[in-house]
């Protein structure tokens, strides 16, 4: 993987500004800045990988903090029993933007259907 930084990094440094809901010491969680849904959190690992499969193969263990992470954050937001969905876009087709692994939580509202549009 290339070395340079993607903003998540970026973010998670304070070098650029963002909502933060959640973090602990292996995680990070803040608004999204175009939010698909009421409620739309990205929560990243502190430590980069590229994508859900280069995460899992290298860190089971940070991967489950990571989906932890999710439902803390599903319960700050209030949405832990209406219902949540976790999103991790991998690669071209999937619209992957940030190449530095992370899940979306987007709830707050009844989703629509995934897949294509
Ligand atoms: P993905 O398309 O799955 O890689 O998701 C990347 C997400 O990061 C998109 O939903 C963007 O809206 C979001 N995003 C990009 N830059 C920022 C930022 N500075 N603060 C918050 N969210 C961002």
């Amino acid at each position: 993987m290339s070395d340079a930084e993607t903003v998540f990094e970026r973010i998670i440094n304070g070098e650029i500004p963002a909502q933060v809901v959640y973090q602990d010491e292996r995680t990070f969680a803040f608004r999204d800045v175009n939010p698909q849904a009421e409620v739309h959190v990205l929560v990243v690992p502190r430590v980069r990988y590229r994508n859900l499969a280069e995460l899992a193969e290298a860190d089971g263990g940070l991967l489950a903090d990571v989906v932890k992470a999710c439902r803390r954050v599903a319960e700050i937001e209030g949405i832990a029993e209406s219902g949540y969905r976790v999103v991790f876009n991998t690669d071209g087709d999937a619209g992957q933007t940030v190449f530095h692994v992370h899940a979306h939580v987007l709830g707050g509202e009844p989703l629509g259907s995934f897949g294509r549009s």
